[in-house]
């Protein structure tokens, strides 16, 4: 049984690897502008292992507890490994998560962004940063409001965060599109290059409007059995 299931997750992840080389040409884009981020959350080591073995490095997980409970390991038998944080992060995590994370894509208020600040110092850490937007407005969704963009990052520029983009969830069940380009207009208003969007069901089209960072998790692992 494992090793059919290993077998499939390989032909997914090979069938992704096709479809962004696919869309990267489409839209005159090198493939390797493309980063893969598969997300593995919900999916155990055991799981997580043939993708390892197909020489995938780039992981995304959502929560932080989660996340200590499978990938320390996996980081200390695999130095070369990048674990990315795309879900919410509560101040009284940071201490882990900036243990543990070399990315995180959900910086979304002045606080947390001091809060990260304060544990790279103080574990002389270098991760990348990402700055979620809140690109549908929605009221239960994090991140910044695009309005309010400009001025949280200037609140943030004095801590020296190595922001390097911006990051966003479009709504469910419509067209994300005008989300991409919106994120797209708004890094490049402000001088960033990196675009953090683009899940299983659209990151061909997120690679159209220059995803430099597509988050695949369905496509590569499978249906998830837990609802996150
Ligand atoms: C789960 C998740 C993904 C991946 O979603 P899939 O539909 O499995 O590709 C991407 N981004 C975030 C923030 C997620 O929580």
């Amino acid at each position: 049984m494992r090793q059919t299931n290993d077998q499939a997750v390989t032909q997914r992840l090979s069938a992704v690897t096709q479809a962004i080389r696919q869309a990267a040409a489409k839209h005159s884009r090198k493939m390797n502008s493309v980063n893969l981020i598969a997300v593995s959350k919900t999916f155990t080591a055991t799981d997580i292992a043939p993708v390892l073995a197909a020489g995938q490095l780039q992981f995304g997980e959502n929560r932080v507890q989660e996340a200590l409970s499978k990938w320390p390991d996996l980081k200390t038998r695999q130095a070369e490994i990048k674990l990315h944080l795309i879900g919410p992060l509560q101040t009284n995590k940071v201490r882990d998560a900036v243990r543990l994370f070399d990315v995180i894509h959900t910086i979304d208020r002045l606080k947390l962004a001091r809060a990260i600040a304060g544990e790279i110092a103080s574990q002389a850490r270098n991760l990348e940063l990402f700055v979620q937007v809140n690109t549908g407005e929605e009221p239960q969704k994090t991140g910044v409001p695009p309005q309010e963009l400009e001025g949280v990052l200037r609140d943030i520029s004095p801590l020296g965060l190595n922001v390097v983009g911006l990051m966003c969830i479009p709504p469910m069940d419509k067209d994300p599109s005008p989300h991409f380009a919106l994120l797209k207009t708004l890094a490049s208003d402000n001088g960033l290059t990196r675009l953090s969007m683009g899940m299983s069901h659209d990151y061909e089209t997120a690679i159209g409007y220059s995803a430099t960072d597509i988050r695949v998790g369905r496509a590569i692992f499978g249906p998830r059995a837990i609802k996150t």
